[in-house]
């Protein structure tokens, strides 16, 4: 296969505005022929795809035929009635996101500059940790280098952010022996795990389950956000170190006091996102992770 030169090859958020799909969508064109993944790039949480900008745009013209024959299949098997409703739901849902998103910026219009952008951020970073965990994991690279960002320019400096660590156990994995006694005992490695609790040769991660929680609340916003400890331990020296907390929030944002719903957060565009964080990155002179032109 020829080298295809990179401006040529586009990212799912990308094809997304190209073809007016959701990321999730493209797995559809994949898995029924209609898109081939050129190439694969490695980040730290995952796999980021590249398809070329030829197929992509050959597709314009056959998006409405292939949306109706999505839209039939789904009809008759998840019911039709059903199926219209959640349209109807879904074009509401997309008004009430472009109201929400105005509220929003005209509400923070008044702050400091400095307030303004971290809430920017951390309104963004809310819709990207949902395309992430809606099965987009190399995402999770762009959080990371937000909230690494968020902690060297604001933590201490702004009370609006702050910071918790919350303390969980380590994680186990049975060593040979052990799991060799767990299926003579009938016990699943679980099962044998919390009665035992294992032995020294079995390997420990050490407080593998701990986290880093960010807090951004200000106005009448708020936003939450976990990092797994492994992650984020070197972000803090012996001085920076954030306190102790027992146990974790809800991670989410919460606008007027109730959490956004599934609906609204899937509404802003992938593309949009990672347009607007990297922007917020810019101004610390940090490259782009992912294209957006
Ligand atoms: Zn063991």
């Amino acid at each position: 296969m020829s080298k295809i030169p990179e401006q040529e090859l586009l990212n799912p958020a990308q094809i997304s505005q190209t073809l007016g799909i959701t990321p999730n969508n493209i797995k559809r064109l994949t898995g029924e022929g209609y898109l081939e993944v050129q190439k694969q790039v490695n980040f730290k949480n995952g796999v980021m795809q590249l398809f070329t900008r030829t197929q992509a745009h050959g597709l314009i013209p056959a998006m409405p035929r292939i949306k109706q024959a999505w839209e039939r299949y789904d009809n008759y098997h998840q019911g039709g009635n059903r199926m219209a409703k959640a349209r109807t739901y879904r074009h509401q849902s997309y008004r009430n996101k472009v109201n929400r998103k105005e509220q929003f910026l005209n509400s923070i219009n008044e702050l400091s500059q400095d307030r303004q952008a971290i809430l920017i951020a951390a309104y963004y970073l809310y819709y990207l940790n949902h395309y992430a965990k809606a099965g987009s994991s190399y995402l999770y690279d762009l959080k990371e280098t937000v909230l690494h960002t968020l902690v060297k320019n604001y933590y201490h400096r702004d009370k609006c952010f702050k910071i918790s660590f919350i303390e969980g156990t380590n994680k186990i994995a049975l060593c040979p022996e052990c799991r060799a006694k767990a299926n003579n005992q009938h016990l699943s490695y679980l099962e044998y795990l919390d009665k035992t609790g294992g032995c020294l040769k079995c390997t420990r991660e050490y407080k593998y389950y701990s986290l880093y929680e960010f807090t951004i609340g200000c106005q009448d916003y708020r936003f939450c956000f976990h990092t797994p400890y492994a992650t984020a331990k070197k972000w803090f020296n012996k001085h920076t170190m954030p306190p102790r907390k027992e146990c974790p929030e809800r991670e989410g944002a919460y606008a007027f006091g109730r959490a956004i719903y599934d609906s609204e957060a899937m509404a802003v565009e992938l593309i949009e996102v990672i347009d607007e964080l990297q922007k917020f990155l810019a101004v610390f002179e940090i490259e782009p992770l992912i294209n957006t032109y």
